[in-house]
């Protein structure tokens, strides 16, 4: 995604300056980035990884877990919502955090310098995390998974 498509690759080396990355990345306004739920960086499968045949999970067992999360999530609600339809106040009514899990979040916001709204993101994506382990009350591990998927708002260079 950096102008020579190898930032961050494990095989092959990015020539770019810091100053061709900050550019490219600058590309995509945060407030762009504020509305993305996920980031994830994906590094390139080798050919013999394309080849074999795949060892993770089959996406039998993971489509039933979202099912299950999303039964969790019609209950909560009453209807037919999910988390990604909650507004601020609702979130802030749903995602309730234990003294540790706050202070988790509120030490990532401040140490990445997240805005308001990936504060939200961040809570959103908690909680269905912690819908999908099944789980009633949101943990530090889900706050902690969901910061890593704030990659791009990371200051890493
Ligand atoms: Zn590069």
């Amino acid at each position: 995604m950096y102008p020579c498509g190898f930032f961050g690759s494990h095989s092959h080396e990015c020539r770019c300056t810091s100053t061709q990355i900050q550019r490219y990345r600058n590309k995509i306004s945060g407030p762009l980035l504020d509305r993305i739920d996920l980031h994830l960086e994906v590094n390139p499968l080798s050919q013999q990884e394309l080849m074999n045949k795949a060892n993770g999970e089959s996406s039998e067992p993971i489509r039933e877990r979202v099912e299950k999360a999303r039964v969790l999530q019609y209950q909560r609600f009453g209807e037919s919502r999910t988390n990604a339809s909650l507004n601020a106040k609702e979130l802030q009514e749903i995602c309730e955090l234990d003294s540790g899990s706050r202070s988790l979040l509120e030490q990532a916001i401040s140490s990445l310098d997240l805005s308001a709204r990936a504060y939200d993101r961040i809570l959103r994506v908690s909680r269905t995390i912690a819908d999908l382990e099944a789980s009633t009350a949101i943990q530090a591990q889900h706050i902690a998974e969901a910061i890593q998927y704030r990659t791009l708002d990371r200051k890493l260079w």
